[in-house]
C-alpha cells in the first residue's frame, strides 16, 4: 500500500495528531532545557558572587587577627599577662630563647646551661672508676652533696644515686633522687636535675622489677615532658619521650600543636638572621601550620607564634558553615584544606590582602551538586505538563484508534450485510425468472422452486426484521412496554416457536427448570426477541451437535435464562469483544458462518434495558453458555 493511500481518513487523522505531538513534545523540551540551563547559569552566578563576598569577609577577619596578634607584642609580659590558647610568645635576644606561657612548648631551640661544675667530682670519680673505692666515692660526692652551690649539689646526688646503685642500696640511690628532685632547675652536667631525677628513679624501677612504680614514674615523666617542665633542646626531648613511652609500653602522647609551635620556633631560631622587620609568616610544618607575627631588630626578635588549632578554627570561623575554606603558604603548600579549584571558588592572594597566606573559599561540592529549590520546582512543573500531556495523548491516541476500529467494524458489517442479502437475493430472482419464463417443466421442480422462494424470502424477512430490531434497540428509540410477564411461559413460547423453525435441520432444544412460574417486569416481544437470537446462535455455531439445552434458574431476586450449546466455543480473549457492536469472532469470519455481528449488542442492550444483564461462560471446542439474567418482580 503506498503512503498517500494509507494516510487517507480516518488514519490521517492518527497522522496529524502524531505530528502534533511529537512537535509539542520537541518543543517543550526544548524550552525546558534553555530555561534549565538558564537557570544553572544564574545559580553559578549566584555562588560565584557569593563566594567573592564572602572571601572579602574572610580576608578582613583575618587581618583583624593578625593584627590583634602583632598588637599583643607591643604590651610587654609581665606575671599577669594572659595568652590566647595555642599561642606562644618567642623572643629571640643575645642568642638566647624565652617562651611564654612557661612550658607552652615541649623544647626550645636552644638552651643555655650553666657552666660545667666537672673539675669538682674529680676526686671522687677518680675514687669511683679508677679505684673501684665505692665507699670512698660516697663520702666525697655526700659531702659535696651539702655545697652551697646547687649546681654542685645537683651533680653530687646524681653521681652519689650512682654510686649507691652501683652497691645495690636502692633506698638509698631513691634517697639521692629524692634531694636531686627537690632542686630541679639545677643542672646535671647540662641536663635538668628534676629530669634526671625522674629518669633515674624509673631505670632503677626498671632493673629492680618494680613494674608499678615503673609505670607510675613513666607516666609523671611523660607527663612532665608534655607540659614543657623542663628547658630541653629537641634531642633530649625526643630520647625521654620515647624513653617515658617504652616504658610505658604505649606510642607517645604528645601534644600536637605544642610541638608544631616548637618546629616553628625552631625555624624562627634558624631564620632569626634573614627575617625582615615585619614578620609575617605562615609555614606548613610536617606536624601542621604555624602562623608567625613578629617584629625583627638589632637587638633581637620578638614573635608570636599560633599553632595549628589556632589557624584552623581562624579559617572556619572566618566563613559561614556552608562554605569552605582553605590556606595555602607563599610556595603554594596546602595550610589548611585542600585547594580547591574551579568557577565557584574566590582566591585572595597574600601579595593583595597582606596577609601571610594565600585565602581560598568556595562552596561544599555537595552543595554545587544539589539542585537549588527553584530548580527543583521547574523540572516538577515540567514534569507536571510533560505528565499531563502524555495523559493527553494517551486518551486522545485512544479515542482515535476506537474510532478507527469501529470504522473497521463498520465497514465488515457493510460487507456482511451486502453479503446476507445478496445470496437469497439472487436465488430468488433466478427462480422468479426460470418461472416467468416458464423453463421449469416437472411440478415437482416447481413445488421444489416454491419451497425455496419461501425459505429466502423467509430469510430476507429475518435479516430485515433483526436490522431494524437492532436499529430501533441501538438508538435507544425502542420504547419498552414493560407488564407482568411470567418467564417461564415466554421461554416455553418462544423456544416453541425456535423448534419448529429449526426442527428440518434436524436440531432440538431441551427444556429444565420451567415448572414454576417466575414473573419479572418486561417486554415481552424484546426479551423474546434477546432469547432467540441467543438459540439462533447456539444452532449457528453448532454445526455437530444439534442439541441446544434452555434452563430457568432462580436466585434470590434473579432468573436466569441459561442458553447452553456444544458447539464451537469462543476464545477467552474474543468473549468480551463480542457484545460490541459489528464484532464477529475469527472463527465464524473464518468457516463463512451467516452473521452481521449485531445480534449479541442486541442482546445486551434488550437486557440491560430492562435492569439485567447478559454474559458468557465458554471454552473453545467444547460449547458456550449465555445467560440472560433479570430482576424478578415480587
Ligand atoms: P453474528 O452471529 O451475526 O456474527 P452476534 O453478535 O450474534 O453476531 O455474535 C457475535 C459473535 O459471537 C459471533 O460472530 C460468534 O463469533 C460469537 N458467538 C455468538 N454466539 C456464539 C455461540 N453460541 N457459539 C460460538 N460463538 C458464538
Amino acid at each position: 500500500m503506498r503512503v498517500r493511500d494509507w494516510l487517507r481518513p480516518p488514519r490521517q487523522m492518527l497522522a496529524v495528531f502524531l505530528g502534533v505531538a511529537l512537535v509539542s513534545a520537541g518543543a517543550l523540551g526544548w524550552l525546558g532545557w534553555l530555561l534549565l540551563k538558564q537557570d544553572a547559569a544564574l545559580e553559578s552566578q549566584r555562588r560565584r558572587d557569593l563566594v567573592e563576598q564572602a572571601a572579602d569577609r574572610a580576608a578582613a577577619t583575618m587581618q583583624l587577627a593578625v593584627v590583634e596578634l602583632q598588637s599583643a607584642l607591643n604590651s610587654p609580659v609581665s606575671g599577669k599577662t594572659t595568652f590566647a590558647p595555642g599561642v606562644s610568645r618567642i623572643s629571640i635576644a643575645q642568642d638566647d630563647m624565652t617562651v611564654r606561657p612557661d612550658g607552652s612548648l615541649p623544647y626550645y631551640a636552644v638552651v643555655r646551661t650553666h657552666p660545667d661544675r666537672l673539675p669538682i667530682f674529680a676526686e671522687g670519680e677518680q675514687a669511683e672508676f679508677a679505684r673501684n673505692d665505692l665507699t670512698g666515692a660516697v663520702r666525697r660526692y655526700a659531702r659535696l652533696a651539702a655545697d652551697p652551690d646547687r649546681d654542685v649539689r645537683a651533680g653530687a646526688l646524681a653521681r652519689l644515686a650512682r654510686v649507691h646503685r652501683k652497691q645495690h642500696d636502692i633506698d638509698a640511690a631513691l634517697r639521692a633522687y629524692a634531694h636531686l628532685a627537690a632542686i630541679e632547675q639545677a643542672d646535671v652536667d647540662s641536663m635538668p636535675a628534676g629530669l634526671v631525677a625522674r629518669a633515674g628513679r624509673a631505670s632503677l624501677f626498671e632493673e629492680s622489677g618494680r613494674q608499678s612504680d615503673l609505670r607510675h614514674e613513666a607516666a609523671a615523666l611523660q607527663r612532665d615532658l608534655q607540659q614543657g617542665r623542663w628547658r630541653l633542646v629537641k634531642s633530649q626531648y625526643e630520647f625521654y619521650a620515647g624513653q617515658a613511652s617504652a616504658w610505658l609500653g604505649s606510642p607517645r602522647a604528645e601534644d600536637r600543636d605544642a610541638l608544631t609551635r616548637a618546629e616553628a620556633a625552631e625555624w624562627l631560631w634558624q631564620n632569626r638572621a634573614s627575617l625582615s622587620a615585619t614578620v609575617r609568616r605562615a609555614i606548613a610544618l610536617p606536624s601542621g601550620p604555624a602562623l608567625i607575627v613578629g617584629q625583627s631588630s638589632s637587638n633581637g626578635l620578638d614573635a608570636v607564634i599560633a599553632g595549628p588549632t589556632f589557624v584552623v578554627a581562624l579559617c572556619s570561623r572566618a566563613v559561614a558553615a556552608d562554605l569552605r575554606c582553605g590556606l595555602s603558604d607563599l610556595e603554594g603548600r596546602a595550610l589548611v584544606g585542600d585547594r580547591p579549584q574551579g568557577r565557584d571558588t574566590a582566591v585572595r592572594a597574600a601579595s593583595a590582602s597582606g596577609l601571610p597566606w594565600t585565602l581560598h573559599v568556595s562552596v561544599h561540592a555537595e552543595a554545587v551538586a544539589a539542585p537549588s529549590p527553584r530548580r527543583r520546582l521547574l523540572v516538577l512543573a515540567f514534569a507536571v505538563v510533560a505528565l499531563v500531556l502524555a495523559a493527553g495523548w494517551y486518551f486522545i491516541l485512544r479515542a482515535i484508534s476506537r474510532e478507527l476500529r469501529v470504522s473497521r467494524l463498520q465497514s465488515e458489517f457493510v460487507a456482511a450485510v451486502s453479503h446476507e442479502f445478496r445470496s437469497p437475493l439472487t436465488s430468488l430472482s433466478h427462480i422468479a425468472e426460470l418461472l416467468a419464463t416458464d423453463r421449469l417443466a416437472s411440478d415437482d421442480l416447481r413445488r421444489k422452486s416454491y419451497d425455496v422462494l419461501v425459505r429466502d424470502t423467509d430469510r430476507l424477512q429475518q435479516l430485515v426484521e433483526g436490522l431494524l430490531d437492532f436499529g430501533r434497540f441501538d438508538a435507544g428509540a425502542a420504547a419498552l412496554r414493560l407488564e407482568d410477564v411470567d418467564v417461564s411461559a415466554l421461554v416455553r413460547t418462544t423456544v416453541a416457536d425456535f423448534q419448529e423453525r429449526v426442527a428440518a435441520e434436524g436440531y432440538s432444544v431441551e427444556l429444565s427448570g420451567l415448572n414454576q412460574t417466575v414473573l419479572a417486569r418486561a417486554d415481552r416481544e424484546a426479551i423474546s426477541r434477546a432469547l432467540w437470537n441467543l438459540l439462533d446462535n447456539a444452532v449457528k455455531y453448532s454445526p455437530e451437535c444439534r442439541t441446544v439445552w434452555v434452563a430457568l434458574e432462580r436466585q434470590d431476586d434473579r432468573v436466569s435464562i441459561v442458553v447452553r450449546d456444544q458447539g464451537l466455543g469462543i476464545p477467552i480473549h474474543e468473549q468480551r469483544e463480542i457484545f460490541d457492536r459489528f464484532v464477529r469472532g475469527a472463527e465464524s469470519t473464518a468457516r463463512r458462518i451467516r452473521g452481521t455481528g449485531i445480534g449479541l449488542a442486541m442482546v445486551r442492550q434488550i437486557v440491560r434495558a430492562h435492569g439485567g444483564d447478559v454474559s458468557v461462560a465458554s471454552e473453545p471446542g467444547k460449547g458456550s453458555t449465555f445467560t440472560l439474567a433479570l430482576r424478578v418482580h415480587a
